[in-house]
């Protein structure tokens, strides 16, 4: 890859300022959240194709030193033929994380160059928290998950407001202006602090605000993320205050985003199921009441409370939720290092060519499981990379104990799934033998490989990724290679999004364990719904999702943002429902989280047209 020269630079500058929006003019990372086209965003874009240049050779440098030269060159060579993809070459920080906020009550944030010491109260909890997101963030590329927020946040209000805060919340706290203040409001009035600011721009993430993620529990899950944990005061977490308080802050974010299409948090309700049933009905209830009422969370789901989905998509076994006095809550602590994701239209292509040329046949699993053992070693090197950082004392959020390095997973996406299929003529149908068989051999091999290649300093995982920009680009770079590409955005699912006939109740059988059980991280089903449904109809969709063993799923249906008067519904409508204005915009997931239509760019734009949103019949 060449270094960009000034002229590039000022070609660059040139088409920038006439794109559309950010993500248009954005010429190697789209997905960038970033809502608004200006100087920050443009001048984050310069040296962008300069570190794509510095982490291939930094890759190159460490894959000669632990494999040879050999393996270094087809790193970059598979770079090159686009069989893999690394994710966000475009900076040198790890992807994700999922941090427990234990040594924020011990610290504060004096380990990690802030200057606020532990907080004592519900104000300084909630003001030194937007501080230390900002901190950590700053630290990575992908999005900072915080499933322990409302926990910590029960804990300090118990302690301002008494053990049985949560029966009082119409009782006047404090006068403001001549006006008395609940203590409901002064709960919501710190939920907004904290969700207003971190949905702002970032100026050191040239203008992308962070990204969020937050958790609530149902009692199995709490009971057993929490069953040794004690605060550093010795008070321990209480699940009859932290229930209600999950209720109240979610009701409180859906109807916020009836003003403000707020992308973050992005919320995950973790269940617990036995014998096909939901243990807690209580909360299955209130989670399909919310979704009745236009809620956009992702509902993940196990019949053993072994895993914990905390960063946004991905499963991690809690295999040492053992409590620790120095680190919290055990189960929290993960994310993803790195990611590197298979181009399966294109490798199911090079193999079913190959094969037609040789004599002696080679079967699909065998010639995968050469690529991901490569891949193996690519991540293992990325990984030894982020070593080298954490050893020079670079990564202070890992060393003041936010977050353990040894418990993040190196991560391998998986995109053009279906498209692979549709190239071998196997009908993508989720009772097709062929199909099942088709995942079986490639994820499922996958799977295995990640379990062999598993060292103490390496734990591999692979996941639907949601190739925001990525599907794009590989289509693109197919079709101009000379390979049957189907469709201009590959999918990110077992299905196929645009197809107008998936019923929503099938969708959880592509999604359900017969696929997702090959996959041993996250793959999230994304019902698009044309409307929305009851309640009831909700609660007996979970029923679904149970007995298909779809263990990780949600609803996209689309928002009207009015242009005139400001309004948004819940709606998919063609004029506001309040002005009456037709000058509206949509609001849907881009993939994980929601986001204005026009913002997205371009190609995605034209995706996004072309997305069934499926109509539920009784
Ligand atoms: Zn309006």
């Amino acid at each position: 890859m060449q270094l960009d020269t000034t002229e590039k630079k000022i070609e660059f500058i040139q088409k920038y300022m006439t794109a559309k929006n950010a993500a248009t003019g954005s010429d190697v990372d789209q997905n960038a959240n970033v809502a608004t086209k200006n100087i920050a965003t443009m001048a984050a874009e310069l040296p962008k194709k300069d570190i794509i240049a510095l982490n291939r050779e930094l890759m190159r440098r460490k894959l000669t030193s632990i494999y040879g030269e050999e393996m270094a060159q087809s790193y970059i060579d598979d770079l090159a033929h686009h069989i893999i993809y690394k994710h966000d070459e475009t900076s040198i920080f790890p992807y994700c994380c999922s941090i427990s906020l234990y040594p924020f009550l011990t610290d504060g944030l004096t380990k990690i160059g802030g200057s606020s010491t532990a907080p004592q109260h519900l104000d300084s909890f909630c003001g030194s928290f937007i501080n230390l997101m900002f901190l950590v963030a700053g630290q990575f590329a992908g999005a900072t998950a915080t499933p322990e927020f409302l926990t910590y946040f029960d804990h300090f209000a118990r302690k301002d407001y008494g053990e049985d805060y949560i029966d009082h919340l119409d009782d006047v706290v404090e006068t403001w202006q001549s006006k008395q203040v609940t203590l409901r409001e002064k709960i919501e009035h710190y939920f907004a602090q904290i969700v207003y600011t971190i949905n702002q721009p970032a100026g050191a993430r040239g203008y992308q605000s962070l990204f969020w993620n937050i958790a609530y529990f149902d009692h199995d899950y709490f009971e057993s993320i929490y069953k040794d944990f004690v605060f550093p005061d010795w008070d321990e977490p209480k699940w009859e205050t932290t229930k209600e308080l999950q209720k109240l802050f979610m009701k409180w974010f859906n109807n916020e985003r009836l003003k403000n299409l707020l992308t973050f948090p992005v919320e995950t309700a973790n269940m617990h199921t036995t014998n096909g049933k939901y243990s807690d009905s209580e909360m299955a209830d209130f989670f399909a009441e919310m979704w009745a009422e236009g809620a956009s969370f992702f509902m993940y789901q196990s019949d053993s409370v072994d895993s914990l989905s905390s960063c946004c998509r991905l499963r991690n076994g809690i295999e040492d939720n053992i409590f620790s006095y120095t680190l919290g809550a055990g189960g929290i602590m993960t994310g993803s290092k790195g990611v590197i994701t298979l181009n399966l239209n294109r490798i199911v292509q090079d193999w079913h060519h190959d094969n037609a040329l040789s004599f002696e046949k080679e079967p699909l699993k065998i010639y995968i499981s050469s690529i991901v053992q490569r891949v193996h070693k690519y991540l293992n090197a990325f990984n030894s990379i982020i070593w080298d950082y954490k050893n020079a004392g670079l990564l202070t959020i890992f060393d003041a104990g936010f977050i353990d390095l040894d418990k993040q997973y190196l991560t391998i996406g998986i995109n053009g799934f279906v498209e692979g299929a549709e190239f071998l003529g196997i009908k993508v149908d989720p009772d097709n033998p062929e199909y099942q068989q088709y995942a079986k051999d490639i994820l499922e091999t996958i799977k295995e490989l990640n379990i062999t290649a598993r060292t103490p300093k390496c734990k591999f995982n692979t996941e639907f990724v949601p190739a925001e920009s990525l599907g794009v680009k590989n289509a693109k770079w197919d079709k101009k290679d000379g390979y049957k590409v189907p469709r201009d955005c590959y999918n990110s699912y077992f299905y196929v999004v645009e197809d107008e006939n998936v019923d929503p109740v099938i969708k959880f059988r592509y999604q359900g364990i017969k696929f997702t059980g090959c996959c041993d991280g996250g793959s999230a089903l994304h019902n698009n719904l044309d409307e929305h449904l009851s309640k009831a109809q909700y609660r007996a969709l979970m029923d679904v999702a149970i007995a298909e063993g779809c263990n990780y799923f949600t609803y996209n249906i689309k928002n009207t943002i009015c242009n005139k008067c400001g309004h948004i519904s819940k709606h998919t409508l063609d004029k506001c429902p309040v002005c009456g204005s037709t000058d509206v915009d949509y609001g849907t997931r881009i993939i994980g989280y929601l986001k204005r239509v026009s913002a997205f760019s371009a190609a995605r734009q034209i995706e996004e047209g072309l997305r069934a949103y499926n109509h539920l019949d009784d």
